[in-house]
């Protein structure tokens, strides 16, 4: 984590970023006139792309590099200078920058490698770098990065020292590794991908992702973001900023993740906490924030050309145009299997298809025109499948038989595309697979001017516009509202402290009950107890029937080991159970403390509500079907802390056991009210005790309306280490 992200926020301003983005002159410091070295590159493409602006080569003996006037320090610079790119070596770097705030450059991209990258050595330096630029208010791309780009026409900035111009477009890109972010600008171009600001952030000593998006949040250019992560910086601010700027702002994030994320091994884990294990949490933090997930640069690649040159599809019903059978066979199974359903055509449309195509061809979608289809076909199938109110969007596929030209095929796509979408009243978009490369090329140039993205594949083209919809859909949905309900947070602070004075770090099953009763969540009638008689008055006072429990922090699940004694109905069932419970904790040298014993709840559906602090996103918070065989079910679903009613709400369609909450057979519905309300305490209880490690109310008793819902047993770790200081809660 950067130091300017564990600062608090805001401390990167806008205007410290246009210093790097945006800037109005340029100083490449390590300027070199060896042909092939970095310092030469960077120079040579700052003026090949037409920066708009001065660009100031130092070098320490040459008066000119590349026919440009150089100096022999960013000092000398008679001007003022705005951005400076160091590529000297890196003993060197310190002092160049000291030099370049002397001289109140704003903005600093450091190529130089040699950093925290390469040992302990290295990152002493980079901390050195780090405090310098703090001190001075500057902003740094870097160290060991490739570079940054903008190809915003008022300001042409190529300060990489990428072989590839890009195209100009609106695609952002982030990339986290230097090396990937010279082949991501070649197959930008290579698929005719448009490019707004491209930005290799190296080690991110300084600027991070997160501060990228929020300046793309508001960038007029920038339409999308593409994103190459290894890890998420600080990601409660990922996730607040990735929701602006996919909500607010409705540009789609996309990203790879690499580096998938382990969950430390424990010795004794809650339900929880081994249910939220592996790569859960990063797709938890995507999930909340509306991002894309691609798992491949491929398939981000893909996904990019539909989300930035294709409008968003109203639903997710596709139709498939295609000349060829199995082809479109292929693209309607991947669009299925991508989550999108195949459109039920219009009588109308159908009798239009008919009118033009031959009797063999079939008029149903998927739409096959046979391969006698020619580019008159196209262009009219394309627009009369675009008009149908009925489909979201259209899939065009052309396998390339050699009578038929694929230029004016191409041209009739784009043509019924022109005239469909004048006829649709929503905008749709239009995805086309060309297969048969050979003589589709120019086919393939003539869309993608037209803006038409292309795929070699159906299924690339099926998942690309499932992503767009689905995309689409998440940003329709309203966010909800964060709740805050009265507890008592003292007496919940009082629990917490008493456990690490004793350097405890599992709470007992009776502490822990207490917990969650001081932040409102219902609990059930309880007393410890050292005797029989002491169990049977409880009962007579509460009402049997009741349940006798072990509570003895060295059983972590206790009926695993018959800890648990449920409806006892007489004083006799009450004592044996107690003796039998003594005997176990005996068997397992365990010393007595008494047993608890709790009122029966009885009827009702057994759910499991957990949270468990992820080193990567902050704390999950979880919703399943409880009780003892929840690890078996994994009927879970999780989202980042903190949550809102409606994300709570979506948690419960998610899991695959709803309707058992919904009244199953007969059974009555559970008062789902209740159930969020207890969701939404517990996550406050983790936004005011981030020291909470892991829990869960395993089972949380739903009933139904009328009755009292309660939690009968639960089990709470806290982070030996104290768990991290955050912000307020309420912060989106
Ligand atoms: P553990 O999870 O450690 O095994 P629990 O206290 O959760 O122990 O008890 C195990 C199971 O016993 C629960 O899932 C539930 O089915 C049942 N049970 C426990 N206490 C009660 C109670 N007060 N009312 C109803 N059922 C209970
Ligand atoms: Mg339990």
């Amino acid at each position: 984590m950067s130091q300017r992200e564990a600062a608090p926020k805001g401390v990167v301003q806008k205007a410290s970023l246009d210093a790097i983005l945006r800037p109005s002159s340029v100083a490449v410091i390590g300027a070199s006139r060896r042909e092939g070295s970095i310092g030469r590159e960077i120079l040579r493409n700052l003026i090949q792309f037409g920066f708009q602006g001065p660009v100031y080569p130092v070098h320490p003996k040459s008066r000119h590099v590349l026919s440009l006037r150089a100096w022999p320090s960013v000092e000398d610079i008679p001007d003022p200078v705005d951005l400076a790119i160091v590529v000297v070596p890196q003993p060197l770097v310190v002092d160049v920058v000291e030099q370049c705030a002397r001289k109140g450059v704003k903005g600093l991209v450091v190529i130089t490698a040699g950093f925290r990258e390469i040992g302990p050595e290295g990152a002493a330096e980079e901390a050195r770098l780090q405090e310098l630029v703090r001190q001075h208010g500057m902003c740094m791309v870097g160290p060991n990065c490739m570079g940054v780009l903008n190809t915003s026409p008022d300001v042409r900035l190529d300060a990489s020292f990428a072989a590839t111009q890009p195209l100009v477009g609106n695609a952002a890109f982030a990339s986290q590794s230097g090396a990937l972010g010279e082949v991501v600008l070649a197959t930008a171009r290579d698929v005719s991908l448009g490019i707004s600001q491209f930005v290799s952030l190296g080690n991110k000593a300084d600027v991070s992702g997160n501060d990228l998006l929020e300046w793309w949040a508001t960038d007029p250019q920038t339409q999308v973001v593409l994103l190459y992560l290894e890890s998420f910086g600080n990601p409660r601010r990922f996730a607040r900023l990735a929701r602006e700027v996919t909500r607010t702002h409705g540009k789609p994030i996309l990203a790879v993740k690499s580096g998938r994320t382990r969950q430390g091994a424990r010795a004794a884990s809650s339900h929880t906490g081994s249910l939220a294990g592996g790569d859960r949490a990063a797709s938890a933090l995507f999930a909340h924030s509306g991002v894309v997930r691609c798992d491949t640069v491929q398939e981000l690649f893909d996904k990019a050309l539909g989300f930035s040159n294709q409008p968003l599809p109203p639903g997710n019903r596709v139709a498939i145009l295609t000349n060829a059978g199995g082809p479109g066979i292929m693209a309607t199974d991947a669009a299925v299997y991508f989550g999108l359903e195949m459109a039920e055509l219009s009588e109308e449309t159908r009798a239009a298809l008919a009118a033009v195509l031959p009797p063999e061809a079939s008029v149903a979608n998927p739409v096959d025109m046979i391969a006698s289809a020619n580019p008159e076909q196209y262009r009219a199938c394309t627009e009369i499948l675009l008009a149908d109110p009925g489909v979201d969007g259209v899939l065009t596929i052309f396998v390339s038989p050699v009578v038929t030209d694929p230029a004016a095929v191409a041209e009739g796509i784009v043509a019924g595309a022109k005239a469909g979408r004048e006829r649709a009243s929503v905008p749709k978009p239009v995805l086309a697979c060309f297969m048969g490369r050979e003589h589709g090329d120019r086919g393939i140039a003539i869309l993608r001017e037209a803006r038409i993205p292309t795929y070699p594949f159906p299924e690339s083209a099926a998942d690309t516009l499932a992503s767009m919809a689905r995309f689409a859909r998440w940003r329709a949905l309203e966010p909800g509202e964060y709740r805050s309900f009265e507890v008592d947070r003292s007496r919940a602070r009082a629990i917490v402290e008493r456990a690490r004075a004793e350097g405890r770090e599992w709470l007992g099953v009776e502490e822990s009950l207490a917990l969650v009763e001081a932040y409102g969540i219902p609990t059930v009638p309880m007393r410890r107890v050292s005797t029989p008689d002491e169990a049977i008055a409880f009962a007579e006072q509460v009402g049997y029937p009741v349940v006798l429990k072990v509570d003895a922090t060295e059983v972590v699940h206790k009926s695993d080991v018959g800890g648990v004694q449920v409806d006892l109905r007489s004083p006799g069932e009450i004592k044996g159970a107690f003796w039998d419970l003594n005997e176990i904790l005996a068997g397992r040298g365990i010393e007595g403390r008494g047993h608890l014993v709790q009122k029966m709840v009885t009827g009702g559906q057994e759910t499991i509500i957990g949270a468990v602090g992820d080193p990567t996103v902050g704390h999950l918070i979880m919703f399943g079907l409880g009780g003892v065989f929840v690890e078996l079910m994994r009927d879970v679903a999780f989202r980042v802390h903190p949550v809102t009613d409606l994300d709570v709400r979506r948690m419960m369609a998610e899991l695959k056991g709803a309707p058992l909450l919904h009244g199953h057979r007969g059974a009555p519905p559970v008062d789902v009210a209740q159930l969020e309300e207890a969701i939404l305490r517990l996550d406050q209880l983790i936004g005011d005790f981030p020291e909470i490690a892991e829990m869960d109310l395993n089972p949380f008793v739903a009933l139904p309306e009328g009755r009292r819902s309660a939690c009968v047993d639960a089990r709470v770790r806290l982070d030996p280490t104290g768990g991290k200081p955050r912000r307020r809660r309420g912060a989106r």
